[in-house]
């Protein structure tokens, strides 16, 4: 029997406005910042070393950080009747984040949303022992070294449910989660590699263009994906 589909859904971009990790690193991380910036932008480091440096620069001030990501946050139109919606046809709104992490439960809140929302996974930052800024990547994979999160695994782990999966995201690193996605609504970025690629996909501006996505086919991508999470992460 094939259940509903669920959603799997990027926080930082697609949910919000903006990538708020990424705007803390810009406006807080400093000079020191921009060499980070650099090398990562060069692709040479991954996402999961990226948060790792940039929480090195950042002001060790959770307070302050988590009222400018609050300050910042603005939610995409159309969430509210996506959620709406997912909930009305039984289809769980998974969150998958691979930024800071400390401030999507404080945003959906404020806003109303979090109740809605069926489960998080997300990193998490906060103030060591040693009154250092810490990053930990609970849900990261256990060889591979790329991702902070491992949204692919994510996606598998609903797909063995029986559960068609639509991925929602907006950004590079969503492609490995996304090229596991029964459907793919891209914008930005994540829609030049899902062109590239040759996902099954749409391109969306707003919640509003999810709407109208229909239940894909529960299909095996296993051929095709960008990585295995069952396996040694991101296929060379
Ligand atoms: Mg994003």
């Amino acid at each position: 029997m094939t259940l509903n589909a669920a959603y799997l859904v990027d926080f930082d971009g697609t949910i919000t406005t903006v990538d708020i990790s990424y705007k803390l690193a810009v406006f807080l991380g400093g000079e020191d910042y921009k060499n980070i910036d650099d090398v990562y932008r060069r692709k040479k480091i991954p996402i999961r070393e990226w948060l790792k440096r940039t929480a090195q620069v950042l002001p060790h001030d959770m307070d302050l950080l988590l009222s400018k990501s609050l300050e910042w946050a603005e939610i995409r139109p159309g969430f509210g009747q996506f959620l709406k919606q997912a909930g009305e046809q039984g289809s769980p709104v998974i969150i998958a984040s691979d930024g800071f992490g400390f401030y999507i439960e404080p945003v959906l809140k404020r806003h109303g949303f979090l109740e809605q929302v069926g489960f998080i996974y997300r990193n998490d930052t906060y103030i060591d022992l040693n009154n250092k800024l810490e990053v930990k990547t609970p849900h990261a994979h256990s060889i591979c070294t790329v991702c902070g999160n491992c949204k692919a695994l994510h996606v598998v782990n609903l797909k063995k449910q029986g559960r068609p999966v639509i991925y929602i995201g907006d950004g590079s690193n969503d492609r490995y989660g996304a090229s596991w996605g029964d459907h793919v609504c891209a914008r930005d970025q994540l829609a030049e590699y899902s062109r590239q690629y040759n996902f099954d996909y749409s391109r969306w501006s707003d919640f509003y263009d999810i709407l109208d996505v229909g239940t894909p086919r529960l299909q095996d991508r296993s051929a095709s994906s960008l990585c295995c999470p069952m396996g040694s992460g991101v296929k060379k």
